[in-house]
């Protein structure tokens, strides 16, 4: 099957056609500076111009729109009522439409893109495959907060967690690479991204996540900074008086590696920063990594052990020192690197601990748009 994967973020329309039979994808691209003064328009524009790239003779990968058999969407959050991938319908129009006050940048753009694709394609099959699903599992000692019980209740304020796509898509590798033993073993995954969250994961669900209502909890990231004491916000609003959309910007695009640092929020200019001897970027590496290490830790308490520690996404897939930092002093679980195979793990599966560790440690590139293009192919053949 042909599945054209659409991941609309609110300025940019990420698309890949996937062939199922060929397990790759035949093309990709993206189309940016959406609603830019010399950009294109609108969302509805942006499709246009993807499917007249996607059959322009010569260099389009199709004869015509009719051999597309399926699209699959990136939704970012579907709430506590999507624990797996949907065909699209009224009603899930309906409910992803009411979890918009959950992701109120993130899921707009995705049901303006269904809503675009389907006027494109009206013959063919739309599928919803959602961030969170894959958290969907969490026990409430680990999704609830302590914070007055109504708020969860009414208002649905809980942890939901994010990136369970990828966390999928690295599940199932894992699942072949440890020769189909994934279930029994006590898992942590790191996905490193410009956001980045921790998940473990046991008996191929996840059990506990680093991020929360929102993807501002957890890890140090690009630019936001992750866990924080929430009395700092109160101590931004009354003492220093920050209106909340500063607030919110502060926090959003101003913290993390870039605010620690002053310099980026891209962990290579970072690890440069640390080479010509910049003590805050030593810092925000430090940080980076302290923060994964806690969690780490945390989860081999929730889980009773640690069996295997998996890396992906850009940091996670391309770093061996961000790799080494995180896995240092964790000699008392037995776990150990081999520098070699640490050092030579850039972008592709590896297995990199040493061969008297008693945790795996795995590096595995992610592939979002395969898990979408798979989930989707798998509920249109039903
Ligand atoms: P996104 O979340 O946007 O999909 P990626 O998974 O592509 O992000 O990860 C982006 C991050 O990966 C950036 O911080 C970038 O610096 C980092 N990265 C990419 N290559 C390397 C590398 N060779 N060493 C360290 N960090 C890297």
């Amino acid at each position: 099957m042909k599945i054209l994967v659409l991941n609309c973020g609110s300025s940019s329309v990420k698309y890949e056609l996937y062939d199922t039979e060929l397990g790759r994808a035949l093309a990709e691209g993206i189309v940016d500076r959406i609603g830019e003064e010399r950009g294109v328009a609108d969302h509805g524009q942006a499709l246009e111009l993807v499917s007249e790239r996607l059959v322009a003779p010569g260099t389009g990968a199709l004869g015509g729109l009719d051999e597309v058999d399926a699209v699959g969407h990136r939704v970012v959050h579907g709430g506590a009522r999507f624990t797996s991938a949907v065909k699209v319908t009224p009603e899930v129009l309906t409910a992803i439409e009411e979890c918009v006050p959950l992701a109120p940048l993130h899921n707009p753009p995705a049901l303006l893109g269904i809503k675009e694709a389907m006027r494109l394609l009206p013959s063919v099959p739309q599928v919803a495959v959602f961030d969170t699903a894959f958290h969907a599992g969490l026990p409430p000692r680990a999704h609830v907060y302590a914070l007055p019980y109504h708020l969860y209740r009414d208002h649905g304020v809980r942890r939901y967690g994010f990136h369970g796509i990828s966390y999928q898509y690295v599940s199932q590798r894992l699942d072949v690479l440890l020769g189909g033993r994934l279930a029994e073993l006590k898992t942590v995954i790191a996905h490193l991204g410009n956001g980045a969250s921790v998940t473990a994961v046991y008996g191929g669900r996840a059990v506990d996540t680093s991020m929360g209502l929102t993807p501002l909890e957890g890890l140090v990231m690009g630019s936001r900074g992750g866990d924080l004491d929430p009395g700092v916000l109160l101590f931004l609003q009354q003492k220093l008086g920050y209106p909340v959309e500063e607030v919110d910007r502060l926090l959003n695009e101003e913290s993390g590696l870039l605010g620690v640092s002053g310099r980026s929020n891209d962990m290579r200019d970072i690890l440069a920063g640390v080479e010509a001897g910049d003590e805050r970027c030593r810092l925000a590496l430090e940080l980076y990594c302290y923060r994964l290490r806690k969690y780490v830790g945390a989860y081999a308490a929730v889980l009773g052990g640690l069996d295997v520690l998996a890396f992906t996404a850009g940091v996670g897939e391309n770093s061996p020192q961000v790799r080494e930092l995180v896995c240092a002093d964790f000699a008392f679980l037995s776990l150990r690197l081999d520098p070699q195979a640490n050092a030579a793990a850039r972008g592709c599966e590896a297995e990199i601990q040493a061969e008297d560790s008693a945790v795996r440690v795995l590096v595995v590139p992610t592939d979002e748009e395969r898990l979408i293009a798979e989930e989707t192919a798998a509920l249109v053949l039903g």
